[in-house]
């Protein structure tokens, strides 16, 4: 299969499109077609364990690589998340279903495609004939950052650095990136937000001057954010083991549809769900959740994305994201594939901070997706209420996911018409990732001790401490190094240099 860019005429394959991160004229590779997933392959995915599940799909995609190889690469990935099931989905008393996906290596559910990507990218340096050693540039938000450390550190032929914005972390997704050991990967606090730190990266990736400069130092650059393809498919993989496992436990007969709520940040994560359903996946409505930052529910209810507004720091910091990259790609999806008309959108979007989509567009939009935001206070409710009500406590993003999928179902119920489907909830990331913030919606008091959060959250839930966060404790803080967002070039020069 090839990919295309979303703004032009580049065509390459899989393997170039991950190792390229993205494309020259600018945009984000996507695939040339979206490969079908009939009923029967459905159910007979259902026999098979996650990693089955993931190579099975993700050769539809990558069909130069091995078949054979790209099984092993993710029982290999997959076998670093607790009990070796990356994706469980567990029934609530609501009747409502959490898909956990932060079991993994970090706590958060960009484990998934971390772990596997590492073997995407050096099989596809292989595949496509590269002879350069890859360096992969970061921006984070603080959960992608902390991932892709865990994935590449002390990899041969790649070297790693992160770009966080220094006050737009939460302090134990700083402590996880400032302990990470390994000699190919640096960490740089920005004194900016995570737009500056990914539109710098992206302006790097961008440019050819910059390229062929990186170049004569002997790198190819690459990319481990969502606007990497090779980080966007293996996203997809589990809203199908979801169905399975629905189909699997009778909770569901094939062909009925579910929908998902997905707390969003940069749509990677909803993309993929947008994916598996143009895939064939039974999928309802897309219940898009934004927290205070809601750009994108405004451009779901009037057409119209405006990220000329200023940016709010919350307790759920993996989303204070204002210009969401991966939404490049839904609107090339929903313009009929018009990379021209794409790329005069996103250079409407760098030149004015907008852009609007045409009324049938936005017609088509509202049929797929259900866009709300919350505030602070709900999410804090929401949380609470939910551990009282249920016994299960969520962490901050998951929340803000809840807190619309409930005003979402409530809207529904009251509309005699409207469909009812089932409704699974995407749990991002671990409780104890933000306990301070957890701590004070389940107590309503406060702690400066990352740490005395996680053992007072552990206290009052029993729920179990991952390993993964009790070994950086006493780890020692390797990286000191801040900058502006127009020194980040030159960051990027010293740490190869
Ligand atoms: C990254 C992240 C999100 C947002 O996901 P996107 O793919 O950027 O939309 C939500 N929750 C957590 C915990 C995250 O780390």
């Amino acid at each position: 299969m090839n990919f295309i860019s979303t703004r032009g005429a580049e065509k390459v394959t899989g393997a170039q499109a991950v190792v390229q991160g993205i494309a020259g004229d600018g945009g984000l590779f996507v695939p040339e077609f979206f490969p079908a997933v009939s009923h029967e392959e459905i159910s007979s995915m259902c026999g098979m364990d996650y990693p089955e599940r993931a190579a099975f799909l993700l050769s539809k995609y990558f069909d130069e690589y091995n078949p054979a190889e790209l099984l092993s690469a993710c029982r290999e990935a997959y076998g670093k998340f607790e009990d070796g099931d990356p994706a469980p989905l567990l029934r609530m008393d609501n009747g409502m279903y959490m898909l956990e996906l932060f079991h993994g290596p970090t706590c958060a559910f960009k484990d998934i495609a971390l772990t596997l990507m590492p073997y995407l990218l050096k099989r596809g340096r292989e595949l496509s004939g590269v002879k350069e050693d890859i360096l992969i540039l970061t921006a984070t938000s603080g959960d992608t950052g902390k991932a892709a450390l865990e994935g590449f550190r002390n990899r041969d032929g790649v070297k790693l650095c992160v770009f966080y914005p220094e006050e737009g972390v939460s302090k134990m997704q700083k402590l996880q990136m400032l302990t990470t050991e390994g000699d190919n990967v640096n960490v740089v606090a920005v004194k900016g937000s995570f737009d500056d730190c990914q539109t710098a990266v992206k302006a790097i990736m961008g440019s050819a001057e910059r390229r062929a400069e990186i170049g004569k130092k002997g790198y190819l650059l690459s990319s481990a954010n969502s606007v990497n393809i090779g980080r966007l498919l293996p996203q997809i993989v589990y809203y199908f083991s979801a169905y399975c496992d629905l189909l699997g436990s009778d909770q569901l007969k094939m062909g009925e549809k579910v929908d998902f709520a997905v707390p969003t940040g940069n749509f990677g994560n909803i993309l993929a769900a947008y994916y598996a359903k143009r895939m064939g996946l039974p999928v309802g409505t897309l219940v898009c959740a934004s927290n205070k930052n809601c750009a994108l529910t405004d451009f779901f209810k009037n057409g119209s994305y405006n990220i000329k507004r200023p940016l709010f720091r919350t307790m759920s910091p993996s989303m204070d994201i204002l210009i969401s990259s991966n939404l490049e790609r839904l609107i090339f999806e929903l313009s009929g594939r018009d990379a021209a008309l794409t790329a005069n959108r996103m250079q409407s979007l760098s030149e004015t901070g907008k852009y609007s989509v045409r009324a049938e567009e936005l017609k088509e939009t509202k049929a797929l997706f259900y866009a709300g935001c919350t505030n602070e206070t709900d999410t804090v409710e929401c949380i609470y209420d939910f551990f009282i009500d249920y016994g299960y406590p969520m962490d901050t993003h998951t929340g803000v996911a809840m807190s619309v999928a409930q005003r979402y179902t409530a809207a529904a119920e009251d509309d005699k018409d409207a469909e009812k489907h089932l409704m699974v909830v995407v749990s991002t990331a671990s409780p104890y990732k933000f306990p301070q913030d957890v701590l004070y919606a389940l107590t309503g008091n406060d702690v400066k001790d990352s740490y005395k959060g996680v053992k007072r959250i552990h206290l009052l839930t029993a729920m179990k401490v991952p390993e993964a966060l009790k070994e950086i404790r006493y780890k020692p803080l390797r990286f000191k190094t801040v900058v502006p967002p127009d020194k980040i070039y030159e960051e990027v020069l010293n740490f190869i240099s």
